[in-house]
């Protein structure tokens, strides 16, 4: 993967092409070998191309295909092979026909957006002048450029370059799943499911700290026993029953989605108090959410501590929800939780500590306020059958 742009080495612009892209390639069964920033700069960028193709079957670039002199990706590619590039008179056509459409004539410079080599294909551009290329090598190497901005680089991967890809040769058959865990931590984990299964490389199990979660991400090929969905199917049943009760969400799910999952169909009102609207933040534009109040004066935090409750059923009733939630976050060293959730039926209040102050602090305490309701959403649900009302507090 080559990033091409002096404004990723000097850190102007965050090189998010390259990761994304990586994680798209990862999931076709690719491995990346490497992920590199470069340069407007021909040496460096012809030598990155050369060493992909060393290596690589495949390297993809992102970037460095505008018409202006400093970039030069297509200069890159071309000295790499050693081929010397010519225009195409389809492509000059459809660029100059694009200035056209606006009133303009065509500038110069864009001439070597028309630009092609032996064994090139244009991919086409819906949303930019610069077409990229689709490089096939004698050898069957495949390079391919893409332009950097993400909003044309992702219609010409998805629509043009990722079909061409799966039709080819590359990549192996390769699944992945990840259980999205809470209330446990990555330490604890590893005694849970044991080591052998971590240390595994078929299918291989991994756990990654995210800021709302600890996700553990399972992932396999085939064997030529099994599936490389077979196999994921197999450990993913095995970590339900080892982890089970922390599980709280599926592959890209987040807490938003996991508490939609549990109110089903009941709407909620919330409301927060010190910590910076981060409740909100977490579950932004989720439908349930009917109302969202955020209280940042220093008094009502210390007045609300002994009424939480009240706060969380007059936010119910004037959000007309089902479910009214208050959240209050008090900082020393950490950051002390309590929450108060109200129903038609009674109020409930809790207490939780959420580790670290600061702005981190008030995350963390939207994400427990998240957690004890999603619990207790399931509490609920079990307890409805023989307990028609809860009230407590
Ligand atoms: P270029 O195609 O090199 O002229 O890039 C044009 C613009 O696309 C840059 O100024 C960036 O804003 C954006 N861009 C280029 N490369 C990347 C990248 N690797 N990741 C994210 N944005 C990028
Ligand atoms: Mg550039």
């Amino acid at each position: 993967m080559l990033a091409v742009g002096s404004e990723l080495t000097t850190g102007t612009t965050r090189d998010t092409n390259s990761g994304d892209l990586a994680r798209e390639l990862t999931a076709l069964g690719v491995r990346v070998l490497r992920n590199v920033a470069l340069p407007d700069d021909l040496a460096i960028a012809t030598s990155a191309v050369a060493g992909g193709l060393a290596d690589a079957d495949l390297v993809v670039s992102t970037g460095g295909l505008g018409p202006t002199p400093d970039d030069l990706t297509r200069e890159a590619i071309a000295a790499a092979c050693g081929l010397e590039p010519r225009v195409d008179a389809g492509l000059l056509a459809g660029i100059e026909a694009m200035f056209t459409r606006r009133g303009v004539a065509m500038p110069e410079a864009n001439t070597k957006q028309a630009w092609l080599i032996n064994g090139a294909l244009a991919l086409p551009n819906a949303h930019g002048s610069a077409p990229g290329w689709w490089v096939e090598r004698p050898d069957g190497q495949v390079i391919i450029a893409l332009p950097g901005p993400p909003r044309e680089m992702w219609p010409m991967w998805r629509e043009h370059a990722l079909p061409r890809l799966r039709s080819g040769r590359l990549g192996v058959e390769r699944a992945t799943h990840t259980l999205r865990l809470s209330g446990v931590g990555e330490s604890a984990l590893v005694a849970l499911i044991g080591e052998d299964v971590l240390r595994a490389s078929n299918p291989q199990v991994a756990t990654y700290a995210r800021a709302d979660a600890v996700d553990v991400v399972v992932s396999a090929v085939a064997d030529g026993r099994l599936s490389a969905q077979a196999l994921v199917d197999e450990t993913v049943s095995r970590l339900r029953t080892a982890v089970g009760e922390f599980i709280f969400a599926d592959g890209d799910q987040t807490w938003a989605d996991a508490l939609g999952g549990r109110l089903d169909g009941r709407t909620l009102a919330t409301v927060e108090l010190g910590t910076a609207g981060q409740l909100q933040a977490l579950l932004g534009g989720a439908p349930y959410l009917r109302f969202g109040e955020l209280l940042a004066d220093e008094d009502n935090v210390h007045h609300a501590g002994n009424d939480l409750g009240h706060y969380a059923e007059r936010v119910r009733e004037v959000g007309h929800a089902d479910i009214g939630v208050g959240l209050l976050a008090r900082q020393d060293k950490d950051t002390h939780v309590r929450i108060a959730i109200a129903t038609a039926d009674g109020t409930e209040e809790m207490s939780r500590v959420a580790f670290l102050a600061g702005d981190e602090g008030r995350r963390r305490a939207a994400i427990a306020c998240a957690a004890a309701l999603w619990s207790w959403l399931g509490n609920a649900d079990v307890s409805q059958a023989d307990i028609p009302t809860v009230r407590k507090a």
